[in-house]
């Protein structure tokens, strides 16, 4: 027997259609590409979006094409999130920091039928215009420019585009809740990126979720600066779920730098941000140089990549801003585990709080963790014991999207994660497997490495890598950026490591480097460092 409640399916369009109704005139607030701000709200973005899907029928978008955006967070981008998806078509956020190659790779494979992008992005798409199979229509997102029109006789205008939709456009009413309605791209280090196909289902629990006080925690009391790109997974699904409940929203368009955030953060009175480790390493830096202070910010979620304890104590001690350190995968539509405290934490004293804190937090319903050995068996969550991490959930992919191999192994799907699970499902990452060191066949982990490295006062940045060595096999090597004027020496770097870990986890050797090359997501890329200085402790002897 069925139970007999309404069975309405779970789409995108209806969380705008919430926002419209409810929360109509909370503020969307957006810097423009070209400077300034646009100010609009939900009511008003709504409206938009039903207009732009109208658009978008009239040129014909059949069910499930694919439109891609290369663009900032600006409030356009969020429009297109719901007119794209709210009609049935798939909202294909491409990230322009990739290579030209892999742009094209990734358009064609998707064979996107149009694009919409920012200014910045016109030299880029120009280069790329030839090499994209598929595109027929090339969107700016503005409004008309002569200028531009007489440079370049194949741009189209947003704001000239939208005029071509109707108003009392209403959004399909056959579409099922399994319908695809966006895609990402991983961004793998190595490798050709695979398509991530989310369902509106997918999106809406995700989002449901987001929101709940022990993930992301948003409220209609809330003000959110999504600093996380909208090409990045979605900005972790928070216009999703932001929007999901009316909170007031910021977006920072391409203006990410310290000076230009702070500004933000204080004018518009934001009160929760997202973001990965490297911006909010530039942010504190600002912060520190210009004695600047968050007035409003109460919380920020930091992952995508491991967040150092040092800049959880940091952003705590120096701002009062509480950090939500989060871990998550395009897989994952992205969110996997957030760090909140237990009720039964507060008895602890401090040093033990710390000690949870620091891990990258436990799954909320709907996710479920476990670590496997070689031999696909479960190991127990005893925080100690590492294995393979695994996943299972209902914003979790079960297919590649064109990819022939299976994704999932016996229902799981593998992150490429070390991890240790504790009782309570505290999780934390040890490594990626592929970069974990094995010395004499013990394993080391380079995040604890780096997570020390980066607390030493002179170093901006770090990176531990798997060196060759004749003896061990693999040996921990140290590549730091100084902090800009300061002299670090090997032997007080790696004197910062006594008494922190095991003897024979301190890194044979120190590299002193200008950067740390990252991929287009800001994560280190091992392959490279590895090519580089991989050797370097077998030349040494
Ligand atoms: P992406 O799909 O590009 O978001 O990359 C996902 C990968 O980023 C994960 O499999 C992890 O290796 C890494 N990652 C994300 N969040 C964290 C975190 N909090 N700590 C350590 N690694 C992380």
């Amino acid at each position: 027997m069925h139970g007999l409640m309404m069975d309405r399916p779970l789409l995108i369009s209806q969380i705008i259609d919430h926002a419209a109704r409810y929360h109509g005139d909370a503020p969307i607030v957006s810097v423009e590409t070209t400077g300034g701000i646009t100010r609009t709200n939900y009511a008003q973005a709504r409206a938009r979006a039903v207009k732009l899907a109208s658009a978008l029928s009239k040129r014909g978008m059949g069910r499930s094409d694919r439109i891609a955006t290369l663009a900032w967070n600006n409030h356009r981008h969020f429009e297109l999130y719901y007119a794209i998806s709210g009609n049935g078509q798939v909202c294909h956020t491409v990230n322009p920091r990739l290579f030209p190659e892999q742009l094209a790779y990734i358009m064609n494979h998707a064979e996107d039928r149009m694009l919409f992008f920012d200014r910045t992005f016109v030299p880029l798409v120009n280069g790329l215009r030839e090499h994209l199979k598929t595109v027929e229509a090339f969107v700016l997102m503005e409004g008309h420019d002569d200028e531009l029109a007489g440079e370049h006789d194949w741009l189209e205008f947003y704001d000239e585009f939208l005029a071509t939709g109707d108003d009392d456009h209403r959004w399909p009413d056959d579409l099922d809740e399994r319908d695809a309605s966006s895609l990402c791209y991983t961004s793998g280090t190595t490798g050709n990126p695979k398509g991530v196909l989310y369902s509106h289902r997918s999106t809406l629990i995700h989002a449901m979720m987001s929101a709940t006080p022990d993930v992301m925690n948003f409220s209609a009391r809330d003000c959110l600066l999504p600093v996380v790109p909208m090409f990045h997974v979605n900005a972790w699904g928070s216009p999703y779920a932001a929007t999901m409940v009316g909170a007031k929203l910021v977006f920072p368009g391409p203006n990410l730098d310290g000076v230009s955030l702070t500004r933000l953060f204080n004018d518009e009175q934001v009160t929760v941000s997202a973001g990965v480790p490297t911006i909010w390493a530039g942010l504190l830096a600002h912060l520190a140089s210009s004695g600047e202070k968050l007035e409003t910010l109460k919380r920020t979620i930091v992952g995508g990549s491991a967040c150092p304890p040092a800049m959880i104590d940091k952003f705590r001690d120096d701002h009062g801003v509480e950090v939500l350190h989060a871990w998550g995968m395009t897989e994952l539509s992205p969110l996997g585990t957030v760090n909140n405290l237990k009720n039964k934490h507060y008895a602890m004293s401090e040093a033990e709080q710390n000690a949870v804190r620091i891990t990258a937090g436990r799954p909320p319903f709907g996710i479920e963790l476990g670590v496997f050995d070689d031999d696909a068996k479960q190991l127990p969550n005893d925080g100690e014991t590492q294995g393979d991490l695994y996943c299972r959930g209902h914003w979790v992919l079960q297919d590649y999207y064109s990819e022939g191999e299976p994704a999932l192994r016996e229902g799981w799907f593998p992150t490429g994660d070390v991890a240790t699970i504790d009782p309570d499902g505290y999780m934390a990452i040890r490594d990626r497997s592929k970069d974990i060191i094995k010395s004499g066949g013990e394993w080391i982990s380079t995040v604890d490495l780096e997570n020390l490295a980066m607390a030493h006062p002179d170093v901006a940045d770090a990176a531990v890598i798997a060196a060759a060595h004749d003896k061990w096999d693999e040996r921990p090597l140290l590549i730091v950026v100084p902090k800009q004027g300061a002299q670090v020496a090997q032997d007080d770097l790696l004197g910062f490591y006594d008494g922190k870990v095991a003897k024979w986890w301190i890194p044979d050797a120190v590299q002193i480097v200008d950067e740390i090359p990252r991929n287009a997501t800001g994560k280190v890329r091992k392959n490279v460092l590895r090519e580089t200085y991989g050797d370097v402790l077998k030349q040494a002897g």
